[in-house]
């Protein structure tokens, strides 16, 4: 087990003898920590089992930075689980609720009564082992696990207990994965309704959502069944997108088969499918319940849309982690040849740097949008190749060359931070000369970005690496320098 581990409950919910048990267990140091030492406990370098008093839960700074920092069990007793419609439920229940899903935001969950604790103990074990990554979402906190070779046992245990589940996948995973995958998933018990479409971004729309729903309707789908999503970005937008609607929602799992869906698409909760000449026009914030990032299903993906990829983990590297960066720089030939440990940790990283900024600010109402470093101009040059022309990995990563010459221009991006960042790209393969038509015909379309405010459009800039800021800058500028940073 690589991080400590918080056990945290309300008073009298056993996770003292979880605790306790959990120590012995594992063999780790057992220390009780408040407010002031709890930070102390987690950085003592020896991974111990630290037992939280409840209100230390109930600071959601210090809850979130715990998250990334620990694996995290969440104890309540089973009156906790006391759902009374008029809220009237037993003293558990409405102190739990009264803390408005801080204790949902943890790794796991255990309801514990007397003569329990082993059990919960044990479960509590597995997940400290798996190590996976919490998105923090209130009552919507889920986990995402990444690994190696793991999918196929996450699999079949995830539909235990709804007799009717919806799989959805893409005809290029179906051919390369669907078999196997069917048959981790009917381990269970439960039956499939299985929806298979044309791989590509083409089918990224409402045809494509009338067809899930027909399948839906046909199969039986209700409120109490699943949606389990296999596949890169486009399947899990889809799906995603199918789940939020479907009945006005239904728990969702996305199964992730690219590099950019583990490290981008399937975390975060956005879900859409394109309309008209608008990309990801009609959509939700619809967070999944679990997702799983195995990084053998890599092995298969195509060069160029692996390599692509390479462009948002530069970019995450760049907004919020530091060792990623040094990381990619050091190893970046073993991680271009899918060194498949190494890929593992470079997958987690990216998902917990999103992981952190989503929790903070789920609907994009503030820090979130710094995940669009780049993207600005991306986007913009993605559409002027007609979405076909650059993929969108490309795109990300010419944008990213844009956003950080802009940078310089507007003072904020240091020029080593540039000159490092472009080394750091050609090393991994990524395309870095901007083209003068190219970036003539998207300042042209700047004005239609989403990120617009009147005459300004926020852009995001950095600063360092590990350091991102947002900025108001007058549309008329970014045309204007856009148009001086070809090369
Ligand atoms: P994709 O889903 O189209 O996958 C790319 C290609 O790889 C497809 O042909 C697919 O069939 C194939 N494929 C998938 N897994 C494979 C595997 N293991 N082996 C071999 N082939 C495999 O595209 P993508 O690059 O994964 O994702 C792009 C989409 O993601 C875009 O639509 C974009 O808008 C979306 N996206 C969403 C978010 C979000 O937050 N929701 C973030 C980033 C991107």
């Amino acid at each position: 087990m690589r991080r400590p581990l918080i056990v945290v409950g309300l008073p009298a919910s056993y996770k003292s003898k979880v605790a306790q048990r959990l120590s012995e267990e594992s063999g780790r140091r057992l220390a009780i920590a408040d407010m002031t030492t709890l930070q102390k406990e987690w950085s003592s370098g020896d991974a111990p089992v630290i037992e939280v008093s409840s209100e230390v839960w109930l600071d959601r700074a210090l809850r979130v930075e715990a998250m990334d920092r620990c694996v995290v069990i969440a104890v309540g007793s089973s009156g906790c689980r006391d759902t009374h419609p008029l809220g009237d439920g037993s003293l558990e229940a409405r102190l739990w609720r009264a803390a408005a899903g801080a204790f949902e935001e943890a790794h796991c969950v255990v309801h514990v009564e007397e003569g329990t604790v082993e059990e919960a103990a044990r479960e509590a074990l597995l997940v400290w082992q798996r190590d996976p990554i919490v998105v923090a979402a209130g009552e919507r906190s889920y986990r995402v696990e990444v690994g190696h070779g793991i999918v196929d046992s996450r699999l079949s245990g995830l539909l235990v207990g709804s007799a009717v589940n919806l799989v959805v996948t893409d005809s290029n995973v179906e051919r390369l994965y669907g078999a196997r995958f069917e048959e981790a998933l009917l381990a269970s018990g439960s039956c499939l309704v299985k929806v298979v479409f044309e791989a590509g971004e083409q089918q990224k729309h409402l045809q494509t959502l009338t067809r899930i729903y027909e399948a839906a309707q046909l199969g039986g789908i209700d409120r109490s069944s699943k949606v389990v999503a296999i596949g890169g970005g486009v399947v899990t937008d889809v799906a995603g997108f199918a789940a939020a609607t479907w009945m006005r929602g239904l728990r969702w799992f996305g199964i992730s088969t690219t590099l950019l869906g583990m490290v981008d698409a399937s975390v975060g909760g956005k879900t859409a499918v394109d309309f008209g000449e608008g990309k990801n026009a009609v959509g939700a914030f619809w967070q999944p319940s679990a997702v799983v990032c195995d990084t053998e299903l890599l092995r298969t993906e195509s060069e160029r849309n692996f390599k692509g990829a390479l462009a948002e983990v530069v970019k995450t590297a760049l907004i919020g982690d530091r060792e990623l960066f040094e990381l990619l720089e050091s190893e970046g030939p073993a991680i271009v040849h899918r060194d498949p440990a190494l890929l593992a940790d470079v997958v987690r990283r990216c998902v917990s740097v999103k992981a952190r900024i989503v929790g903070a600010d789920e609907t994009e109402k503030g820090i979130r949008a710094t995940l669009n470093l780049g993207h600005t101009v991306g986007h913009a040059l993605e559409a002027v190749g007609g979405y076909g022309r650059l993929s969108h990995g490309e795109a990300v990563s010419l944008g990213l060359v844009a956003a950080l010459r802009i940078g310089v221009r507007l003072g904020c991006t240091p020029r080593e931070i540039l000159e490092r960042t472009v080394r750091l790209q050609v090393a991994l393969g990524l395309p870095v000369a901007l083209d003068p038509g190219d970036l003539w015909a998207a300042s042209a379309l700047l004005s239609h970005d989403k990120k617009r405010t009147g005459k300004s459009i926020q852009f995001i800039v950095a600063e360092d690496v590990g350091l991102v800021t947002q900025r108001m800058v007058l549309v008329e500028d970014l045309r204007a320098m856009l148009l001086t940073i070809a090369g």
